[in-house]
């Protein structure tokens, strides 16, 4: 990894966290009824201090610390969320003081089931912003698969948002979302990665009507008030791409993505992990990159490699998707299979033998889409391990 490629990287989840910070002081504000946000300042709904971050980032570091911990498990993504909710780990404060209605609904139900895949409420209603604002550590972990396994990494982005917003809207958008992230932390051009014919959207299967329609350009196409800085996730992730694609730097983006008011600290965290991934660490302005609070939970979550002063030729293994499972973890990760397993699963002898999730669901395409991904692998025999 260049060391240009680790500054984006960082950039993307110190970003998130810059943007919900300068959000905080103004969230719930109608646009026009505050003074314009110019950097840190205290206030807001939660009463916080300057540079001090809300569940945005809260919930984004609980996801980077479970994947770099134990690599790619949704239960263990909503045990670290159920953690921060009860018991304030992950807080700059030590207590959850803000939580989503979606995300507070499936913890509960995560909390009776223990299952992570079937916790959220899949009605389209159900579509705020709550797994678009904390995507970020995916595709820092997963960076690699940009380019060539594009359809992978979506998976997986996708696959983050099930435990609290499982929704075809907040799916779609973190698989569209999730690849756009690491393809400007790859280097790509701004303008190409937003470009309504990028070629990389062909790769990602169909997304959501609604977020189609982001990917191909709504935001370039409407100005405040039509630009809403709402908490409906295809309104939220459009907002941050206009205020994005609009800006000559990452201290305007993000300014222009608070300013809207509103959900103001989560369209400034979707916003920051987009100019964060295109500047860089090192094109925050440097008063809010010290001025942050907490930034020690920021570097654990990011994992080894990209924790400041730890750059470490080698230190990811060389296929990314390997940090999906747990048991490939270490100094010789096992050379991916020429056919990529479906998301949460995995080789355990290549070409023969694959383990992961239960491939059920109530939905039956969905049902029927599953066991069609293990049929186009060749597995045509099931053993069953589940627990009852
Ligand atoms: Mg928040
Ligand atoms: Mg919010």
């Amino acid at each position: 990894m260049t060391a240009a490629m680790r500054d984006r990287l960082r950039g993307c989840l110190f970003g998130l966290a810059v943007g919900d910070a300068l959000g905080a002081a103004v969230e719930f504000k109608a646009p026009g009824t505050f003074a314009p946000v110019t950097g840190f300042r205290a206030g807001g709904p939660h009463r916080l201090d300057p540079g001090e971050w809300t569940d945005d980032t809260s919930l984004a570091v609980a996801l980077g610390d479970s994947i770099v911990s134990v690599g790619w498990d949704l239960n263990d993504q909503a045990k670290r969320y159920l953690d921060w909710y009860e018991n304030g780990r992950y807080s700059v404060t030590g207590k959850c003081f803000d939580i989503g209605n979606q995300t507070r609904a499936a913890l509960a139900q995560f909390k009776r089931t223990g299952d992570a895949y079937s916790s959220g409420s899949s009605a389209e209603r159900s579509s705020g912003n709550g797994s678009i604002m904390r995507l970020a550590p995916v595709p820092v972990a997963l960076a690699g698969l940009y380019p060539d396994q594009v359809k992978l990494l979506a998976d997986f982005a996708e696959q983050s948002s099930v435990p609290t917003h499982p929704s075809a809207p907040c799916r779609s958008a973190c698989r569209y979302f999730g690849v756009v992230l690491a393809a400007l932390a790859a280097g790509e051009p701004r303008e190409e990665v937003l470009s309504p014919t990028w070629p990389v959207l062909d790769d990602l299967g169909p997304l959501h009507p609604t977020v189609d329609a982001v990917a191909r350009g709504s935001f370039r196409a409407k100005q405040p008030p039509a630009i809403r800085g709402g908490g409906y996730v295809v309104e939220s992730l459009e907002a941050a791409l206009w205020a994005f694609a609009g800006a000559q730097d990452f201290r305007e983006a993000v300014l222009r993505a608070v300013n809207l008011g509103d959900d103001a600290d989560t369209t400034g965290a979707v916003c920051g992990q987009l100019a964060g991934a295109c500047w860089g660490e090192s094109g925050i302005p440097a008063d809010w990159r010290t001025g942050l609070a907490r930034t020690d939970l920021l570097e654990a979550a990011l994992g080894g490699t990209l924790r400041s002063g730890a750059m470490a030729a080698g230190a990811l293994p060389s296929d990314p998707s390997a940090r999906a499972d747990r048991r490939q973890e270490g100094p010789s990760p096992t050379p991916v299979p020429a056919v990529s397993p479906p998301a949460g699963s995995y080789w355990v002898v290549t070409g023969r033998f694959l383990a992961g999730c239960f491939p059920g669901s109530l939905d039956p395409v969905e049902q029927e889409r599953k066991y069609g991904a293990f049929a186009d692998l060749g597995i045509t025999t099931f053993i069953n391990l589940t627990v009852v």
